[in-house]
This record gives C-alpha cells, sequence and structure tokens, in this order.
C-alpha cells in the first residue's frame, strides 16, 4: 500500500483497483505518508501560502429539492432570506478591509436573482475592486446566462458535481434533477473560459468506493481549478435526517488522494470538515489544503443559511473570524495570504 502513495506521487494517477484498496485502506502509515506527499505537492507550487475566499451567502430561498440540504424546498422550517444589493456591496466593503480579494455570491437556486440583478452587481463588485476575483456560486443555470455574467465579469463559478454517477445521483435528488444536466453546465462554464470548481460530498447516503473512483476520473476529465469537497452531514429536517455523517478519516484520505491526482488544484478545507472535527480544516491544511472559505454574510443571516446540522462560524462577525482563522492557519504551519489566489494551472 505504500507503494501506491509512491506512485500516485510520482505518475498522479492509479488504476481504478488501486484506487479502491487505498481509498479502503486504514493503516495509519498509509495515511500518515499519503498525508506527507500531499504535504509536499502543495508546497511545492503553493508554498505556505493560504487563500481566502469570502463567501456572501445571497439567499436561502431554493426551488431544488436536494435529499441532503438543510434548504430543499420541501423544508418548511427553514427560515428563509434574500440580501439587497446594498448588503451584497456591504458584506464586500468590510471584506475587502480585511484583506479578502475573492467575493464568492452563493445561493440556493432563487430566481430572484436573474441575470440583471446579478450583471450589476457583477460589474459593480468589479468596478469598485479591480484587483479582486468575483466567483458565483448559484447552481444550475442557462447557457445564456453563465455567458451573461461572465461578460458582466464574473471570473469563477463554483458547481460541485456532487457525484458523477448516474444512479447515486438520482438517490441524491428528485427526478427533475440529472447528472447529464450538473455535466453540461459544468462543461459549459469552462467553455465560456470561467475558472470553475467542481467537487462532491464524502460519505454520502449510498455512496461506494467505486463511486468515488468515479467521482475522481470525473474530475480528470472535467480538469477544473478547483476542487470543493467535504463530509456529507445530516441535516434534521431532510429526507437523510438518520444518515451517518461522513468520516474525518475518508476524508483526509481523499483530500491526500486529490492534491496527489491535482498537484496544482485549489483545494479548500471546507466549512463541513471543521464542523465534524474541531481541528478538521488544520488536519485538511496539512494534507493539501490551500483555500479557506470564511463566511461574509451579515451576521443575522448566518443560522439561516442552514445546510446541515451544527455549521460553524455562525455566530461571529467576519473580523473575528478572520482572526481565529488566522490562528487556526498559523497553528498548522501555514499562513494567510491578501491575495486573489488563482490556480497556477
Ligand atoms: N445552490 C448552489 C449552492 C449549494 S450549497 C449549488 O447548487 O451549487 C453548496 C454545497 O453544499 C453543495 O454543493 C453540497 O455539496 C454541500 N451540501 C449541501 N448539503 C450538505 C450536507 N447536508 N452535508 C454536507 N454538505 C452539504
Amino acid at each position: 500500500m505504500l507503494e501506491l502513495v509512491g506512485k500516485l506521487y510520482e505518475t498522479h494517477d492509479l488504476t481504478d483497483e488501486e484506487l479502491i484498496s487505498l481509498i479502503n485502506s486504514d493503516d495509519s502509515e498509509v495515511s500518515e505518508l499519503l498525508r506527507q506527499r500531499a504535504d509536499e505537492t502543495r508546497q511545492k507550487y503553493y508554498g505556505k501560502k493560504v487563500f481566502l475566499r469570502g463567501l456572501i451567502e445571497i439567499s436561502s430561498f431554493c426551488k431544488n429539492n436536494c435529499f441532503y440540504c438543510g434548504i430543499r424546498r420541501d423544508n418548511k422550517n427553514a427560515q428563509r432570506y434574500r440580501l439587497s444589493r446594498e448588503e451584497i456591496l456591504s458584506c464586500c466593503e468590510n471584506g475587502y478591509e480585511l484583506g479578502f480579494r475573492t467575493f464568492v455570491m452563493q445561493g440556493g437556486e432563487d430566481a430572484f436573482y436573474d441575470d440583471r440583478f446579478m450583471c450589476d452587481i457583477i460589474s459593480e463588485i468589479k468596478n469598485r475592486y479591480p484587483d479582486c476575483a468575483v466567483t458565483l456560486s448559484l447552481g444550475e443555470r442557462s447557457a445564456q446566462s453563465y455567458k451573461r455574467m461572465k461578460e458582466a465579469g464574473a471570473d469563477r463559478y463554483l458547481l460541485r458535481h456532487e457525484t458523477a454517477d448516474t444512479e447515486l445521483y438520482k438517490k441524491l435528488h428528485p427526478n427533475n434533477m440529472s447528472f447529464a444536466n450538473r455535466k453540461k453546465c459544468l462543461f459549459s462554464l469552462k467553455k465560456l473560459g470561467y475558472q470553475v470548481g467542481a467537487g462532491f460530498m464524502v460519505g454520502a447516503p449510498f455512496q461506494t468506493v467505486e463511486n468515488l473512483v468515479s467521482d475522481l476520473r470525473f474530475l480528470q476529465d472535467l480538469q477544473p481549478q478547483m476542487i470543493g469537497i467535504g463530509p456529507f452531514i445530516p441535516h434534521h429536517e431532510t429526507p437523510f435526517a438518520d444518515e451517518k455523517q461522513g468520516s474525518l478519516e475518508l476524508t483526509l484520505r481523499l483530500l491526500g488522494i486529490i492534491r496527489l491526482m491535482f498537484p496544482k488544484v485549489l483545494l479548500p478545507a471546507t466549512t463541513a470538515l471543521g464542523t465534524i472535527s474541531p481541528t478538521g480544516r488544520e488536519m485538511g491544511l496539512k494534507t493539501g489544503c490551500n483555500v479557506i472559505m470564511p463566511n461574509l454574510s451579515p451576521v443575522k443571516v448566518r443560522k439561516k443559511y442552514d445546510l446541515y446540522d451544527n455549521k460553524i462560524c455562525t455566530g461571529e462577525e467576519a473580523a473575528e473570524c478572520k482572526g481565529c482563522l488566522q490562528r487556526r492557519v498559523q497553528s498548522a504551519g501555514y499562513e494567510i495570504v491578501s491575495e486573489r489566489g488563482d490556480c497556477v494551472c
């Protein structure tokens, strides 16, 4: 098994069978070697740098009904909110002062944020902060809409593929959603020139090791600039309320594998990883991660963007979060930088 880590480190690929046995191995020596090699690889391309992405959760309204997600349409107890143009701009102002050079506008699929609204705010942010990157994470839209927003100045788009297995996709989503459409969206975003982020949940209900290998193969095909993965965490008001959460060990194992397969990719240590373990994000940073996405949303809405139970960082102001993260990143041996943090690929 240790040789497999060596082979992955050198060739950036393994056969399906090899990947399956590496993912399945619970040998702590293997985990440690994988962690070391992943860290060497991230340091080769990014040094000790950690890039920040300021996450602005613009809406908790969603027309979709994903079985895992707390803001799904059928959750009648979800608290819904929308941020106004002025509120979003004030999050950016606050974030810019704190050193953020990427703003991510994320939300449920909410028709209120039509192309006109989005193009206006994108160009306003780019006007005010020409040195910043604007990232969108608004789910599935038409190629036309993606094109307009790109022309308005958007730089990047995050859309996790969730799972590259058609059958598993159906078990995680209602019938009106499909992996085919997700894939179409991701490839059209790439073609339009967006820097793209894809990814999946680790330990989602019904997920097998073979499914995880399909995810890695899909990512090799798509070649996104960012790969966002985090453990699945149940939300008590969803059909998956009683399912098991994804494990820390498996998430770290996959982060290490992804860093070795995609040496230059941007890899966030996600909030979900920090939620299942108090030092989850620090462990992620030591296992190849080089991005953190702190919350810049107004504190009054934080708890309402409730994707999964016990989500961390919902009570503090952005400045406090930044201070807390600064300490955490330093304790792990890395340094937060105030840069756009584009992919070196
Ligand atoms: N509507 C946007 C943003 C979705 S929220 C979109 O479709 O892209 C961002 C990510 O949170 C999702 O892609 C999903 O992978 C993750 N997520 C949702 N519910 C989750 C849960 N219960 N546990 C862990 N991650 C979850």
